[in-house]
């Protein structure tokens, strides 16, 4: 619990207010109920029940955006329907709500729904004891919601760019290990449901230790980034390179499998053969590849693959060496120049 509160930013900020509406609100109900105000007293036990709703079916589905803008639109509503029962005293509600909403949903919707809500407000003139008061409220609400606005763009951004950053690989531009995880739970859960083949392929680039002792490390990165560069630009926009560490990097190839997969491979070794170079000197990669068992872990199926690629090395170098798939046996594509260029 205490996890998803400090790693979900909204479903943490939906707790929070739906404590403070509940704590804050229901009292008011009760006292509402109590003076004989049954109007307002309903009003505000909608609110709190709502409010209740919305903090449950976040924690319940996770869909924390669903819930954020129901608990924006309603607590806005509220607070004009609360307006419209008891008057100027309740405009008070509107303006923690004008500033919530950019907690709650993004900043252009959150503009939307307080727009609505002022404008709801300032067309009944008959709420405000002057003119004076009806131009008093536009203006203060505006700011507010316009400050508000300015915080949660800035946020939203900043929010945005250390999310990306902290799943690229600086160097090369792609998504690094930690994406990586995320996105291979992702394609198990996906294989599993939809029963869609799925491989990877675990790319580790030989002798590299030697490309920088002879050339620099500067020229090892240059290598690393061509590397890049040419995966991406000869497989389907489907497929996904992630850095796994080091001069290893996995290749995700969803709705691949069989002789097609051997085939991309065999096609991205040798377009690799051909024009990763350093000065003239070719360079060459092996490949474990292992497709993906129904049953089996993230962890296990990233073994297999290592495995493979363990065996590539072990077995000269340059080579693609596919994952055992039950029967104790490693497949080799030992001749990559058969398979011809599409
Ligand atoms: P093998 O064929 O067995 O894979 O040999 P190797 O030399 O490629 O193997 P090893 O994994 O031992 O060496 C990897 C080297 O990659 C060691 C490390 O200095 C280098 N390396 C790791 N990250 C970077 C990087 O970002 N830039 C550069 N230039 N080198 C890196
Ligand atoms: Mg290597
Ligand atoms: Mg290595």
């Amino acid at each position: 619990m205490f996890y998803r509160l400090r790693t979900d930013f909204r479903l943490s900020i939906i707790t929070l207010l739906g404590a403070c509406a509940i704590l804050g609100v229901a009292p008011f109900a009760v006292f509402r109920f109590m003076q004989g105000e049954v109007l307002a007293g309903l009003a505000d036990s909608v609110i709190v029940l709502c409010v209740c709703v919305s903090v449950l079916h976040a924690w319940l589905t996770g869909r924390t955006e669903r819930s954020g803008l129901f608990m924006a639109v309603t607590t806005s509503l509220s607070a004009v329907v609360i307006t419209r029962i008891v008057g100027e005293p309740g405009l008070l509600w509107l303006f923690p709500c004008l500033v919530t909403s950019f907690f709650l949903t993004g900043p252009r919707v959150a503009t939307v729904v307080n727009l609505a809500a002022i404008l709801a407000l300032a067309v009944q003139t008959e709420i405000f004891a002057s003119g004076v008061h009806l131009w008093s409220f536009i203006a203060t609400s505006l700011v507010v919601s316009a400050c508000a606005y300015v915080f949660a763009f800035r946020n939203q951004s900043q929010r945005e760019r250390l999310e990306h950053l902290a799943t690229i690989d600086p160097l090369t531009g792609v998504a690094n290990r930690r994406s990586m995880d995320q996105e291979l739970d992702r394609a198990v859960a996906n294989a599993e449901r939809s029963r869609t083949p799925c491989a990877i392929a675990l790319l580790d680039i030989d002798h590299f230790k030697r490309i920088n002792d002879e050339y620099g490390h500067s020229a090892g990165d240059e290598v690393l980034v061509d590397l890049v560069a040419l995966i991406e630009q000869h497989t389907r926009r489907t497929d996904q390179l992630f850095r796994y560490g080091g001069e290893e990097f996995v290749l995700l190839l969803p709705g691949t499998e069989g002789a097609g997969l051997e085939t991309v491979l065999a096609n991205l070794q040798f377009l690799l053969r051909k024009h990763l170079k350093l000065r003239d000197n070719a360079i060459t990669v092996s490949f474990g590849v292992a497709q993906f068992q129904p049953g089996e872990s993230v962890d296990g199926w990233l073994e297999r693959a290592d495995a493979a690629l363990y065996e590539a090395k072990a077995s000269g170098r340059d080579r693609i060496i596919f994952a055992d798939l039950g029967q104790g046996q490693s497949g080799t594509t030992a001749s990559p120049a058969a398979y011809s260029l599409t």
